[in-house]
């Protein structure tokens, strides 16, 4: 049955656009890190202001190691920003800064999705595959199930992403243009870094939604 998995062709398009949505992301980051804002404030002292002006002062602000590595936690109440962001006043960190804030705004202000975003489902993703395959090995149906149950409940996680990710953008970008942060030029800037980081998010959900597909396909063939 695996001589003639025409299923694979698949994983194909996911394949691509989330290698075509890195790319965008870099050249994105790489176009407007060497930018700087007008205003010319860090990306870090934009972080403080935002959150105090959401009432948020509880929210440490660190810098963390890497490369777009930001992130914000929301177990340890820390906002973490990357070496090129914490001490930077370019569009892009700004930008980044702002869509970290903008989590912590969601944390704060209770927003539904963030709260089903958790750990214990990456889980699934890591024993889906093992699993389906000693189904499929074994033509056990019922461990083909579990398989494909494990696998849509990541599939899950990847769509609640999407509204999680748009809204913190959503977020970043009004409360920068509110604090008068960046010009409109930049702030055209800050889109097109938060749009390509967006991208990826959605290749993620469609990887996945069609890896499902292709399990569903692969299980049922297996009857034969
Ligand atoms: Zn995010």
């Amino acid at each position: 049955m695996f001589y003639y998995d025409w299923t694979l062709i698949l994983i194909i398009p996911g394949l691509l656009l989330g290698l075509w949505a890195q790319f965008k992301v870099k050249a994105a980051y790489a176009k407007y890190r060497k930018v700087g804002t007008q205003r010319g404030v860090t990306a870090e002292q934009v972080a403080k202001d935002l959150l105090s002006r959401d009432g948020n002062s509880g929210v440490a602000i660190e810098p963390i190691a890497g490369e777009l590595t930001d992130n914000y936690d929301p177990r340890a109440n820390v906002l973490h920003l990357s070496q090129g962001v914490y001490g930077n006043n370019s569009i892009a960190a700004i930008g980044i800064a702002a869509h970290e804030c903008g989590h912590a705004m969601q944390d704060r202000h209770s927003y539904g999705p963030l709260k089903l975003r958790s750990p214990v489902v990456n889980i699934g993703s890591n024993l889906y595959f093992p699993i389906f395959l000693a189904g499929i090995l074994f033509s056990w149906r019922p461990l083909m199930t579990v398989g494909i149950l494990c696998f849509a409940v990541t599939l899950v996680f990847s769509l609640v992403t999407l509204p999680v990710e748009f809204n913190a953008s959503k977020r970043a970008v009004a409360t920068l243009a509110q604090g008068n942060y960046v010009s409109e030029e930049e702030l055209r800037g800050v889109k097109a870094v938060l749009n390509a980081a967006a991208l990826t998010y959605v290749a993620a959900a469609i990887s996945s939604l069609l890896q499902l597909i292709r399990l569903l396909i692969l299980s049922r063939n297996s009857r034969d």
